[in-house]
């Protein structure tokens, strides 16, 4: 009989495999290390959630309707799988009564998030995501706090050198005047416009600011600014966030095209990217304030700022360290699977430890296990067992000794 052809992985979405676990875990540990020192709380919400609940949140987009992964399970529940963390945050926020809580609640998540989206490097099917989420103030004070936060955790992974853009979309109150100026400016050029930015003069007029499309790009220097707009309150925000990030020492550019195309976004706008960076698909990390969504949820209305950061993306960047998870490899020459295991045993209240089983000669054993990476190689065979000694070779040095089974913690530590 032929054999099947063998199964690989689902288009777009990728193993993470364990040479690049310790870079990862990394990234992971020092998210939560770096929120936690910010006082926000670890939330674990599901990966699915009610469709309801995703297309409420993203109705007028229809890029966020197509990239959406949706299926009927088989109760007849319309299901999504998440393609962000917000929604689904601000649901478990309500639905716990947080709400009733101190204010702001303070909430970071680390996983999975999935985009039905043209896969290509950085951009995955299925990728990973910190998300940072302050819910419950209004103050300004919490913007510039989450994005010290990105700022923070990414100088920890060694990826100091940013470029954080800023802008400020308005609010309910004065983004319905600005975006009928906008259409104004936008209607006599619509000819000359891609497709795309023609039909989103009516329905979507903010997102033409942030066109990729070639031929788009003249007409977006002139076009009137969301900044020269803003109704009071919001203009005091927008000053107030900017004050605070300048004496955190926080460097930012701004940037008039930073926008998000659905209403409950509100003021504060940012992304973060590498500082060598030219284009908008780099970015390691977006987010903003969106008071309106809670309400777009059905839930009382309640204001809320925050960001999520692209762990694939960020790992990426970062500098492989020494990734080798063993520092000790047993090598027993000979059948001695009861002391190599026993060997090991005492050697793994020092450190980590793997023992190569295989029957092959010792020097294939020593190939595979400086390949590996270890710091140290273990030796023994039937006579040292029998003693209870073992050879101890240092890799680095390429020096070897015997040592006693009992000393090997205190040589190894
Ligand atoms: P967004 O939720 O679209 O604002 O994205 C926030 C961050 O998540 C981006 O800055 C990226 O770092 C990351 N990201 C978004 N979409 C993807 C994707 N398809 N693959 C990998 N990373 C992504």
């Amino acid at each position: 009989m032929p054999r099947p052809e063998p199964i690989k992985a689902v288009r777009g979405v990728r193993d993470i495999m364990p040479a690049d676990r310790p870079l990862w875990r990394r990234a992971e540990r020092s998210a939560a290390a770096v929120a936690e020192r910010f006082g926000y709380e670890e939330i674990v919400t599901p990966i699915i959630e009610p469709a309801e609940l995703i297309e409420r949140a993203g109705e007028d987009s229809d890029a966020f309707a197509k990239e959406l992964y949706r299926f009927v399970d088989r109760g007849d529940r319309a299901i999504a799988l998440r393609p962000e963390a917000t929604a689904g945050v601000v649901r478990a926020y309500f639905e716990h009564n947080l709400n009733q809580g101190p204010q702001p609640s303070r909430l970071y998540l680390i996983g999975p998030m999935f985009r039905y989206d043209r896969p290509q490097k950085g951009r995955y099917r299925q990728f990973f995501q910190l998300d940072v989420e302050a819910i419950g103030s209004a103050g300004p004070a919490l913007d510039a706090e989450v994005i010290e936060i990105a700022r923070d955790w990414l100088s920890t992974l060694g990826l100091g050198d940013l470029r954080i853009e800023l802008n400020s979309i308005g609010d309910h109150r004065c983004r319905p005047a600005y975006l009928e100026e906008l259409k104004a400016y936008y209607r006599p050029l619509a000819e000359n416009l891609s497709a795309e930015s023609q039909r989103r003069i009516e329905q979507n007029p903010l997102r033409l600011l942030d066109s990729k499309a070639e031929q788009d790009q003249p007409f977006k220097a002139r076009a009137p600014r969301i900044t020269d707009h803003l109704c009071d309150e919001c203009s005091a925000h927008w000053s107030a966030v900017r004050r605070l990030l300048d004496a955190a020492a926080i460097e930012y550019v701004l940037n008039p095209h930073l926008v998000r195309g659905l209403d409950y976004y509100t003021r504060t706008v940012f992304e973060i990217f590498p500082a060598g960076a030219a284009g908008q698909q780099d970015a390691l990390a977006g987010g903003g304030r969106y008071d309106g969504l809670a309400e777009a949820e059905g839930w009382p209305p309640t204001p809320a700022v925050g960001f999520a950061s692209g762990l694939d993306r960020v790992t990426d960047l970062m500098a492989a360290g020494d990734s080798s998870p063993v520092a000790v490899v047993v090598l027993p020459e000979g059948e001695l699977d009861v002391a190599a295991s026993e060997l090991a045993r005492i050697c793994r209240t020092a450190a980590a430890v793997a023992v190569d089983y295989e029957t092959r000669s010792l020097e294939s054993k020593m190939r595979s296990a400086s390949k590996r990476g270890a710091r140290w190689v273990v030796i023994v065979n039937e006579e040292e067992a029998s003693r209870r000694v073992a050879r101890l070779r240092d890799m680095t040095q390429r020096e070897q000794t015997e040592v006693r089974w009992e000393e090997l913690p205190t040589r190894l530590a």
